[in-house]
């Protein structure tokens, strides 16, 4: 990334990204390759924004993933209304597919930064099927310290809505 891009990716926080960038990073992203169709995948919806496509290592069969068409990174540089137009394709997909499979229960997750588990780096929604006694858990949770520390992670937080 030059510092140039850099800049202007502060600049404009996460509203826009930088058409450099933008180019670089798309030319070698296979999901920016299966949007334009140059990568083979079992698409299962299109519209002008996104795509949902069949994710090739499934945790169970009907594992979609759902894609803006345009190369974003990950939620902090996808654009409100690509996300919003991503976020009304992940509902319909949901929808499908607890129907398709019978699901008893959807999970819809995004891994953002490898931290997080993303491996690819082009944003993209999970929506999973899950199933009563399928075995599977979730991430392991506990209890806070005190009020204290919740109180002071709850006003860095909110510090940061500007
Ligand atoms: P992440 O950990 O980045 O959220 O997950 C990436 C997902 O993309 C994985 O579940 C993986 O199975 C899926 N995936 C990786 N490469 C391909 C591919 O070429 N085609 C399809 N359809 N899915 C892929
Ligand atoms: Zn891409």
């Amino acid at each position: 990334m030059t510092n140039q891009s850099e800049d202007l990716l502060k600049e404009e926080g996460t509203r826009k990204v930088d058409p450099a960038l933008h180019e670089d990073a798309s030319k070698d992203c296979i999901f920016c390759h299966i949007a334009k169709g140059t990568v083979p995948a079992v698409k299962l919806y299109e519209d002008s924004e996104t795509v949902a496509f069949l994710d090739i290592n499934p945790v169970h069969p009907g594992h979609v993933l759902v894609i803006p068409k345009d190369h974003y990174e990950n939620v902090y540089s996808t654009p409100a209304e690509a996300w919003l137009r991503m976020m009304m394709t992940v509902q319909k997909m949901a929808v499908a597919v607890k129907n398709a499979t019978d699901a008893d229960g959807i999970n819809i997750e995004m891994n953002n930064e490898s931290a997080a588990g993303q491996v690819m780096f082009h944003a993209h929604v999970h929506i999973i099927p899950r199933f009563n006694e399928d075995g599977l858990k979730h991430w392991p949770s506990k209890a806070y310290k005190d009020h204290e520390e919740m109180q002071a992670v709850s006003e860095k937080i909110i510090a940061e809505l500007k």
